[in-house]
């Protein structure tokens, strides 16, 4: 298991039996993605295919360029495929920069919906699967709502270029084309390869989002981030981990005293938000069966998490379970590839 990146800006992990090489989510631009692979020692031809967590930017920015590119298929629930196609169909028709203006009314829209909410005492955007949190979600920026940034980010951008250059080479190419798409269904294991893939559903506002659990030659890997909450289906399958990737956002400190609008603090506070480091620690502590050889905390926030504070919270839940050989602390970063982890 390999991090590509974690965070706000951009998410992917390289899950690899003797055989098999899965890239879980996408969320740099292919180029970027390449680079890190090689970085890593990883050679991007050798991937087999992409699975998608949800569609929210953060994990889907280089999905298409990098599938077209390797030729591989995508694996996604219909859900998440419909909100991604209703999020990139407007690229067909306008240029790029109409296209970051479209975006930016797209935030500013969500802000004002936000503020009516917020003003009606309804703050929290999402409710659940139901009620449209899914549509205002793909009318809005596609953004994971830790992240309130209404204008681009780099790495965002150079996403958008590569399609933008891909589709000036070929003007007929369909942004939302993939070379081969593969639906799953939460609760409904399949295999790739010699990798069984289990998804299972997490509470976030995004149309159908999942955590995945991977087993081959014996070890068993799961990844759960993006989650506003630890449900017990999502606990019953952090069981018996020889890896374990959880999301540690935020503080809620930080989160409450940081600069962040209301309504956003809201948000990523929610049931369908994202995990502090206390909700992270809380399940480590009562929850987590201590079984794991490397826990990995992931999705940490730029702007309301320190690396320190994450590490400590979870170190103090862990205590004495912590060992050479169980339960390595380890941290995902945003900026650069997590040394591999070889079970
Ligand atoms: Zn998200
Ligand atoms: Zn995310």
């Amino acid at each position: 298991m390999t991090v590509l990146a974690s965070g706000s800006k951009g998410n992917s992990t390289l899950i690899a039996s003797s055989t098999t090489r899965i890239l879980v989510d996408a969320g740099l631009s292919c180029r970027e993605l390449m680079k890190r692979m090689k970085a890593a020692g990883e050679e991007p031809r050798a991937l087999d295919a992409i699975l998608i967590t949800h569609e929210h930017q953060d994990h889907v920015q280089g999905m298409a360029v990098t599938a077209r590119k390797l030729g591989i298929p995508v694996y996604l629930t219909e859900p998440t495929h419909r909100a991604w196609v209703r999020w990139m169909t407007p690229q067909k028709r306008i240029t790029y920069a109409e296209w970051l203006a479209q975006r930016q009314a797209a935030g500013n829209r969500q802000q004002a919906t936000d503020k009516v909410r917020e003003q009606q005492g309804t703050g929290c955007r999402a409710q659940g699967k139901e009620g449209g949190a899914d549509t205002v979600q793909a009318e809005s920026s596609g953004r994971c709502s830790a992240d309130v940034a209404t204008e681009p980010d780099e790495e965002e951008k150079a996403a958008v270029e590569e399609v933008i250059a891909e589709t000036a080479r070929e003007p007929e190419r369909d942004p939302t084309s993939l070379p081969s798409v593969e639906y799953f269904r939460s609760g409904s294991g399949f295999r790739i390869g010699d990798i069984a893939v289990t998804p299972f559903t997490i509470p976030h506002d995004a149309a159908d989002p999942v955590g995945f659990v991977f087993e081959a030659d014996g070890v068993r890997i799961a990844i759960a981030t993006d989650l506003g909450y630890m449900p017990s289906n999502v606990s019953v399958q952090l069981r018996r981990c020889d890896v374990l990737m959880l999301e540690s956002n935020h503080d809620v400190d930080m989160l409450r005293d940081g600069p962040y609008p209301w309504s956003v603090k809201q948000r990523v506070m929610s049931r369908v938000g994202h995990l502090s480091n206390d909700a992270a620690a809380d399940f480590l502590e009562k929850g987590y069966d201590g079984g794991a050889a490397y826990v990995v905390l992931a999705h940490l926030s730029e702007n309301n998490n320190l690396p320190e504070l994450a590490r400590i919270s979870a170190e103090r839940a862990l205590r004495d379970r912590m060992s050479l050989l169980a339960n390595h602390l380890l941290l995902a970063e945003q900026d650069r590839p997590m040394g591999a982890i070889v079970l």
